[in-house]
């Protein structure tokens, strides 16, 4: 899943193709174009979170009850502006 930071406000969206994200200051904006590629500002900065390393930590976190055990640790990394699966758009 992509999510999109931005580095003005960190506000974080989940990006989705049914609609425009914008973040809550307003200087970012995306949205996903495939379940694998986005079109977003210039400025977002786009980050992967890992499903499976998700649904691995929700599974336990349900599994060993809420208040049990550790935290969980979930993968996400961040990234690099020019990839080939982020589009990016001019600023308005
Ligand atoms: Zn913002």
């Amino acid at each position: 899943m992509k999510l999109m930071l931005c580095p003005f406000c960190y506000d974080v969206k989940k990006l989705i193709q049914e609609e425009e994200r914008v973040c809550k200051c307003g200087k970012v904006k995306g949205q996903a174009v495939t379940s694998d590629n986005v079109r977003v500002s210039e400025k977002a900065v786009i980050l992967g979170l890992n499903n499976y390393s998700l649904l691995d930590a929700l599974t336990n976190y349900h599994s060993i009850g809420y208040e049990a055990g550790d935290n969980s640790t979930v993968d996400c990394w961040m990234f690099k502006h020019d990839y080939h699966k982020v589009e990016r758009i001019g600023e308005e």
